[in-house]
């Protein structure tokens, strides 16, 4: 079974997403082993994007960030990074499909609503960033 880390950005949880965002990834036969609503600071949210120093978008992403609370999970199924990455849809959602997390509830590309792991190894590293092994059942 495939593991990956999955976070409601600021605006999800501001915007009142937490239930439908976990909602829609249990629907879909994801199963929740990990759960926390945390607040990211400047720098935290800095380290959690560091693949994306180089990008013009790196201040402005981690400014949103840390710009209120997150919540991050652990999900857990079969092809679970690239399901998960499914039912988020593409980073603009202006290109995601109907009926996906960032076409039905994002209206830029930025603050997009949902994170999604896109690889194993990323998956690790990221969940390691928010939970201990004895927080993942
Ligand atoms: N992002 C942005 N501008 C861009 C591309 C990405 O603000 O042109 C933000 C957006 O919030 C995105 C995050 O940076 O979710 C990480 O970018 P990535 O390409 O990894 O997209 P994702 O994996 O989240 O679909
Ligand atoms: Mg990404």
């Amino acid at each position: 079974m495939e593991k990956t880390l999955s976070i409601v950005k600021p605006d999800g949880v501001r915007k009142g997403l937490i239930g439908e965002v976990i909602r829609r990834f249990e629907n879909a036969g994801l199963r929740v082993v990990a759960l926390r609503r945390v607040m990211l600071g400047k720098r935290e949210a800095e380290a959690f994007y560091e693949v994306h120093k180089e990008k013009g978008f790196y201040q402005s992403l981690t400014d949103f960030m840390s710009s209120g609370p997150v919540v991050a999970m652990v999900l857990e199924g079969e092809d679970a990074i690239q399901r998960t990455r499914q039912i988020m849809g593409a980073t603009n959602p202006k290109d995601a499909d109907p009926g996906t997390i960032r076409a039905d509830f994002a209206e830029e590309v930025e603050q997009n609503i949902v994170h999604g792991s896109d690889s194993p190894e990323n998956a690790a590293i990221e969940i390691a960033f928010f939970f201990s092994q004895r927080e993942i059942q």
